[in-house]
């Protein structure tokens, strides 16, 4: 039986992902350090798949433990890396942190992957590298220039693409799968897993779900004059099990056929932009309940409107994102109701 590695396999776009890879029939091997995380995602993964994945509690930076844990799996065929600090302010706060965490811990895994024979990785980028992406670019396709990063978050993916992309020119053994996501929302249908933010969310949709749950008392909505339909920012949304299963058919494809370049880039989106104010509307009007809100002034280093080109992701990838907001919102709604039982 093939198992893959998933590095941050606990947190919000990595336990989808291990329901998908699972469900598929991989195994899998958890490591994550619990960081931003729970032990109990666990549970919930094992609710939904009917086994547990194997987990092993411990820092991807930690080069002499991972060495230790991997002598004792013989069957990983492909590393899918999440683990990962993910707080753009909190970056700009403490840089050193976000290096070590992201950047290390890249390193030392291409190196005991190389140890031990493993050539397929799959890695967690950010449309972020495109920055605001110029009027021509939009929307932003895998050809749009990569632009100087806002943070030190935004520039540890910069920087982990570049370093996979050095290994795989010096390793011809190397094969890589980079897919940028755009902005994640929503759980899984069952309400069994979902994003867990730590204190107050930075992140759009958990301050929205709990706004709506009365645990906040309003949204603030940054800034309503940009240069957009409704003066707030527009992103491109996609529904977390969707982008989930895209990790599923990367792996896939690392491991039937034989790659176009051996570091493939994708963009992970809908291709449809929607504003923050179109984001809370529709929340409001599919669920029901209402969100406090006001307006406020623009947040430091927001982008004004990014949305995805996902046709390479389309075609070469045969992956589409299929949710539509409607039910990715009230699939957020349903986790936040579980979350509050
Ligand atoms: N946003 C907002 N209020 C919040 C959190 C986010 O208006 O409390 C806006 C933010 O300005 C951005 C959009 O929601 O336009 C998405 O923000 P998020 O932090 O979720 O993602 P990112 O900025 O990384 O795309």
């Amino acid at each position: 039986m093939a198992r893959i590695l998933v590095t941050g396999g606990t947190g919000y776009i990595g336990s989808h992902t291990v329901v998908e890879l699972m469900q598929s029939g991989f195994e899998v091997l958890i490591v994550d350090n619990l960081s931003n995380s729970n032990i109990q995602v666990l549970d919930g993964i094992e609710k939904i798949v009917g086994r547990r994945p194997d987990f092993a509690q411990l820092d991807v930076a930690d080069l002499p433990k991972m060495r230790e844990l991997l002598e004792k799996y013989t069957d990983i065929v492909a590393v899918i890396h999440f683990a990962a600090s993910k707080a753009v302010g909190e970056s700009v706060e403490k840089p050193l942190l976000y290096y070590r965490n992201n950047v290390l811990s890249l390193v030392n895994l291409l190196e005991v992957m190389k140890e031990r024979g493993i050539t397929n990785l799959v890695f967690s980028s950010s449309c972020t590298v495109y920055g605001q992406p110029s009027k021509e670019h939009l929307p932003v396709d895998e050809t749009a220039p990569i632009q100087p990063a806002l943070s030190p978050y935004g520039n540890t993916k910069q920087i982990n693409e570049e370093i996979i992309r050095d290994e795989a020119h010096a390793d011809s053994s190397l094969n890589a799968i980079i897919l940028r996501y755009f902005n994640p929302i929503g759980a899984h249908p069952s309400a069994l897993i979902g994003e867990l933010p730590n204190g107050v969310p930075n992140n759009l949709l958990p301050f929205v779900t709990q706004t709506a749950a009365g645990l906040r008392k309003e949204l603030k909505i940054f800034g309503n004059d940009y240069n957009t339909p409704d003066g707030s920012c527009i992103r491109d949304y996609i529904n977390v099990v969707d982008l989930a299963k895209a990790h599923v058919v990367a792996v896939n494809r690392m491991l039937k056929v034989e790659l176009r370049d051996r570091v493939e880039y994708f963009n992970l989106g809908t291709g449809r932009g929607l504003s923050v104010i179109e984001i809370v509307d529709t929340f409001e009007k599919v669920t029901g309940v209402k969100v406090p809100h006001t307006i406020v002034g623009r947040r430091e280093g927001d982008i004004e409107k990014v949305w995805a080109d996902p046709r390479k992701a389309n075609e070469v990838l045969g992956w589409k994102a299929t949710a539509t907001v409607e039910e990715t919102l009230l699939s957020a709604w349903n986790w936040q109701r579980h979350l509050s039982e």
